[in-house]
């Protein structure tokens, strides 16, 4: 396949691959069932697309709620894992705004506001020692706006953003700040524009997550921060628990070595880096863990406890060089 330059590396060729993919499945004469199936995926690739790797192997499978069946890789380099091939975003957006995601994915969503803010106060107060004492702040899949909202009570100027146009409205009229329904991929900020991008439930969602990293650091002003937080794919606690992470939303699953790589090739200096600490339900955390248990009365029990595998960071970006 052709590739394109990038960063003086091999970057994978973007998303037009998928009409050749499409074109070739129709041209052998396949099964109209498999046709669609080509239809709703994005061409495989052989290479990692964070170090460009080709020391792949299978990690799982799993059935979409498509129907079809999905898999995900895993590079032997980098630890990086993702699906592969990719579900096309029109396909992977209909996961999202189905009633059924949000309630399976969190419970009676609404209810647990509280939670959030408290856990936001505790983020932005980790982050605060290496962050902008003001300035704009953009939350990214901010969903009701919890973190937007309790920034712009710590004096920051937020701008909110999440794929579902409910949770938006929820939060306009429970907080009264700039929430706006959209894709992340499709948003148009100008460029150096803010001091702050903060992401915490977007680890893994970005169909082009390279071009939509390059986008979002577009949107910070030189000197300023990233705030994110993911789950690393390769910590130990996955030995006890190997399905944590594995949904079929997840379009990649980030590690130390991957997360670090990138960063650094999106000229973003990583200056803090640690476990976080929640308060969540019980249920929550069994959830997480998929070993099918569900505590009825008991699993609503709010508890504060570190999440070993769950990293919080703060990047920042690098100024030019005079
Ligand atoms: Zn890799």
């Amino acid at each position: 396949m052709k590739q394109r330059r990038g960063y003086g590396k091999e970057v994978l060729p973007k998303l037009q691959a998928y009409h050749v993919y499409k074109g070739h499945a129709c041209g052998v004469g396949l099964s109209t069932r498999a046709m669609e199936t080509t239809t709703m995926f994005a061409a495989p690739t052989d290479k990692c697309p964070v170090c460009f790797g080709n020391d792949l192997e299978p990690d799982f499978f799993l059935t979409l709620p498509t129907n079809q069946p999905g898999k995900w890789d895993r590079c032997r380099t980098c630890g990086l894992m993702f699906m592969n091939p990719r579900l096309l975003p029109d396909e992977m957006y209909k996961i999202y705004t189905k009633p059924e995601y949000w309630g399976a994915a969190y419970g009676n969503y609404f209810e647990n506001e509280p939670l959030r803010l408290e856990n936001s106060q505790s983020r932005l107060d980790l982050c605060a020692p290496y962050i902008p004492k003001s300035g704009r702040l953009l939350d990214l899949g901010c969903a009701t706006g919890f973190f937007a909202a309790v920034a712009s009570k710590n004096g920051f100027d937020v701008v909110g953003v999440d794929i579902n146009p409910d949770m938006i409205e929820f939060g306009r009229r429970q907080y009264g700040i700039d929430l706006r329904a959209g894709r992340v991929e499709d948003c148009d900020f100008c460029p150096t524009s803010f001091d702050i991008v903060s992401m915490w439930g977007l680890d893994c969602h970005f169909f082009d997550f390279r071009a939509t990293f390059e986008k979002i650091v577009g949107w910070l002003k030189p000197g300023g921060c990233l705030l994110f937080a993911y789950q690393d794919y390769g910590h130990w606690i996955r030995w006890f628990f190997p399905k944590i992470k594995q949904e079929p939303n997840v379009y990649y699953g980030l590690t130390r070595e991957s997360f670090v790589r990138l960063m650094r090739q999106l000229g973003m200096q990583i200056v803090m880096q640690r476990t976080s600490v929640e308060v969540t339900q019980l249920n929550r955390i069994i959830a997480n863990l998929k070993i099918g248990l569900r505590l009825p009365i008991i699993g609503q029990t709010k508890v504060r406890i570190i999440t070993p595998s769950y990293l919080l960071v703060v990047a920042r970006k690098e100024a030019p060089l005079n």
